[in-house]
């Protein structure tokens, strides 16, 4: 991947999640607290800013740059959550990528014990999971099935009963809600397979 590609990828990224602010933020009015899409909103101007310095780097240094951007301006229990994904998935990453998937797999693990979080809890974990397993299991046209792997993963965070974060505290309350977490993280997996091309 070029700078310029990268750039292009990040600044994707940053657009979607800030498009999207009034969807996440009405899932977290549901939910939570109402300051996920705020706080995205926030965390992605900050690194849009900063896409071209960012994505002059090696793709391990930009997304370490990425996450540590993200930890300070984020805020909320995701914040650190998406950072440590980013910074985590940085120090794995080989310079050519080329162990993407066993780098997404330690950085999921490392965001999980961040946030003492386990699969079926009702957060990003749900998403990053299996588009984690999809990539790593490949096949042709990986680019063009992930986006919709993502968004089933994050409707499907809506029959379950939260138990991390804010969601927790509604008990069965948070039964038939899209967790805002899960499809902040689907936006983020469909805006940098849109239109990839490595
Ligand atoms: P806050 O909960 O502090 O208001 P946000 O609203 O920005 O922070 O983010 C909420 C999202 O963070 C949730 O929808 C969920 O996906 C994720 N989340 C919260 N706590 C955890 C946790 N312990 N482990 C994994 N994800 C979590
Ligand atoms: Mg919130």
């Amino acid at each position: 991947m070029t700078p310029h590609q990268l750039q292009q990828v990040i600044v994707r990224v940053a657009d979607s999640v800030i498009a999207h602010e009034p969807e996440l933020t009405a899932l977290d009015q549901a939910i939570g607290d109402g300051d996920h899409g705020l706080n995205m909103r926030r965390g992605f101007e900050a690194v849009r800013a900063e896409a071209e310095t960012a994505a002059a780097k090696p793709l391990p240094d930009a997304l370490r740059a990425i996450g540590n951007r993200l930890v300070m301006t984020i805020g909320g229990a995701s914040g650190p959550l998406y950072g440590t994904l980013a910074i985590a998935l940085g120090k794995e990453l080989a310079p050519d990528a080329a162990n993407f998937s066993q780098a997404l797999e330690s950085a999921i693990g490392a965001v999980m014990t961040r946030g003492k979080s386990q699969p079926g809890q009702k957060t990003l974990i749900d998403v990053l999971l299996p588009v984690q397993q999809a990539i790593a299991a490949g096949g042709p046209d990986l680019a063009r099935r992930l986006p919709s792997i993502a968004e089933d993963a994050a409707q499907a965070t809506a029959p379950v009963r939260a138990s991390r974060g804010r969601a927790s505290f509604l008990g069965e309350r948070s039964i038939g809600h899209v967790d805002p977490g899960a499809r902040s993280t689907s936006l983020i997996v469909a805006a940098i397979c849109e239109g990839w091309e490595p």
